[in-house]
């Protein structure tokens, strides 16, 4: 099994860290697949920015897949999680369930069973249509089906060292002086405006009464919320006892028989890095800090449950543009099935895997979408050329297809972007209606479902993120006065032009003619080169153009807005019948 890439063979981040994952399971010396995992918690909206956290590892088993090492992209649901605050717009009764874990809050919208639910389930779906094959798990279950009582016992066996590790970093924290509860709320408020992230960064301190640091916090067996204060515990029998601020109950639980609670985060991501046997998981930036639960989790992993600190690098943060024209979402930023609609899914992917991890990036919904199509496409045809492979065409290759999903979906016609959106745009017209005039535009084909899935993408972009003053509005009758006081060159333009546009239209024939009946009027022929005194006239030409057909000084390229609306229909705005 080829377990590393030849020399020869063009590298990026995602070949070496798929070599960083397998070196880590040769050292860890554990059977089975390579581990590489992600990790988050269903607290809100799933947006782009998240959505690195799922293609980091899914980048890294795609290719050890690729290279036939067995392997699996475990994803982490962390929904056994507290619900931390109640969201604008959420009715303030939900303040009630603060407290209780994702999976036990009903979900506001009504649409799903839970709060953790909603939330899940918008993201799975963008993340199928990604090709991303992952093994899911929810530490909900897995925490309230006892798979993890042993992991929990061995916590609290070594709840000391856990804890002299902690002190190191608290002992470490400079500035004003908060309380642990404010300390943690703080870290995972910044985190979550940073990346959205999600990770509860409390350190088990608040849940310490006279006994000091205790790593779990059991949920009130009464109300089911995690506002408990551990009494004591006894080692030999394993009773638990403690109070809940909330709802004032007193009672017990047995960590040896009962799974009424979970390891306060920061042993909880060290823990499942050893039982899951993780060998491969990044972290957003805003981890990679000093006392981060990420880095004194790397320290827990290996000296309290002796397991090599997986794989990993530090990603940075997506950012938006153009997000205040996203219909779909109410100020939130936006999500994977926000982009599906306007971006191929290789597109989507392509953005991720061709950044290095640390690099910081912007995805534009504005006119940027246009070039990123262009240049997609140009990649496309470089991929097409083995003697031309390098990291450019690794990343595309990695965009375009996975090993298990093979390849994305893609139009089999490949008409440009721009193309489909400025005849979107002048027509606003049907799917089949665009289909038909890009026909004619070069681009023949049998069928609307041949230009899927762009042109979807293109009418819904044109509809919904170029804003109205960028829009053409083709005028609905002729400009009666500007017609009248055309002067006799201009007269003769558009009369030649005129002439030219007769019968079936297309894309070569009348851009020859656009661009040569300036010529014709100077006695040159239309294959001539122009001459400088040409190339104003064809200036001058083109704004008439525009301004007789669509009221504005520009607009999509004249052929094609010509064929989009028709030889009649621009007839008749030009004053020839
Ligand atoms: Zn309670």
């Amino acid at each position: 099994m080829p377990r590393s890439t030849p020399q020869s063979e063009p590298q990026d981040w995602v070949t070496r860290a798929a070599d960083d994952a397998v070196r880590h399971h040769e050292r860890s010396g554990v059977s089975g697949p390579v581990t590489c995992s992600s990790g988050i918690s269903p607290s809100g909206p799933i947006h782009l920015g998240n959505l690195r956290e799922f293609l980091m590892p899914h980048f890294v088993a795609d290719e050890l897949r690729r290279r036939g090492v067995p392997v699996r992209h475990l994803h982490v649901w962390d929904d056994y999680d507290r619900f931390r605050r109640v969201p604008a717009g959420v009715d303030p009764s939900w303040e009630q369930h603060v407290g209780r874990p994702y999976t036990a809050v009903p979900d506001p919208w009504q649409c799903h069973a839970t709060w953790s639910d909603h939330f899940k389930e918008p993201i799975v779906s963008a993340l199928h249509q990604l090709g991303v094959d992952m093994e899911e798990i929810s530490q909900t279950e897995r925490y309230r089906s006892g798979v993890y009582r042993e992991e929990v016992l061995h916590a609290v066996r070594h709840r000391h060292d856990i804890d002299s590790v902690l002190a190191k970093y608290r002992t470490k924290k400079t500035g004003p002086v908060a309380t642990p509860e404010e300390a943690g709320d703080h870290a995972a408020q910044e985190a979550e405006a940073l990346a959205g992230s999600v990770a509860n960064d409390d350190d088990g301190q608040d849940a310490a009464g006279d006994i000091g640091f205790f790593p779990f916090k059991p949920f009130c067996r009464d109300c089911g919320r995690d506002t408990t204060t551990v009494t004591s515990y006894d080692d030999e029998t394993k009773d638990l006892a403690y109070t809940c601020s909330v709802c004032d109950y007193h009672g017990t639980t047995n960590l040896g028989t009962e799974n009424q609670g979970k390891l306060v985060w920061k042993a909880d991501w060290p823990m499942r890095w050893a039982f899951e046997r993780v060998d491969f998981e990044p972290a957003g930036m805003d981890h990679a800090t000093p006392g981060s639960s990420f880095t004194v989790g790397h320290e827990l992993v290996e000296s309290v449950w002796n397991y090599p600190r997986p794989a990993w690098f530090g990603y940075g943060f997506v950012g938006f543009a153009g997000v205040q024209k996203m219909s779909s979402s109410t100020g939130a930023a936006p999500t994977g099935a926000d982009a599906l609609r306007v971006l191929e899914p290789g597109i989507l992917r392509w953005l991720y895997v061709r950044r290095q991890p640390r690099q910081p990036f912007d995805i534009d919904f504005g006119p940027e979408v246009v070039r990123l199509y262009d240049e997609w496409d140009a990649l496309a045809r470089k991929a097409t050329d083995p003697a031309k492979r390098d990291v450019q065409v690794l990343a595309y290759e990695r965009a375009a297809s996975t090993q298990t999903a093979g390849r994305l979906p893609t139009a089999e016609v490949v008409v440009p972007f721009r193309m489909l959106s400025s005849v979107a745009d002048v027509t606003a017209g049907s799917a089949e209606q665009i289909s038909r005039l890009v026909a004619t535009m070069g681009h023949p084909h049998d069928s609307v479902e041949q230009l899927e899935p762009r042109l979807s993408r293109a009418m819904a972009w044109t509809a919904e993120f170029v804003p109205a003053s960028e829009r053409t509005t083709v005028r609905t009758g002729p400009d009666l006065v500007a017609i009248q006081a055309l002067s006799s060159r201009e007269q003769a333009w558009l009369s030649l032009l005129l002439q030219g546009l007769q019968g079936e239209l297309d894309l070569e024939q009348v851009t020859k003619l656009v661009y040569g009946v300036p010529k014709l009027t100077r006695g040159m022929a239309l294959d001539d080169a122009p001459t400088e005194e040409v190339k104003a006239d064809q200036k001058e030409f083109f704004r008439l153009l525009y301004h007789l057909l669509v009221d504005a000084d520009r607009g999509p390229r004249l052929p094609t807005l010509i064929i989009a609306l028709g030889s009649e229909r621009v007839r008749r705005l030009l004053g020839g019948d």
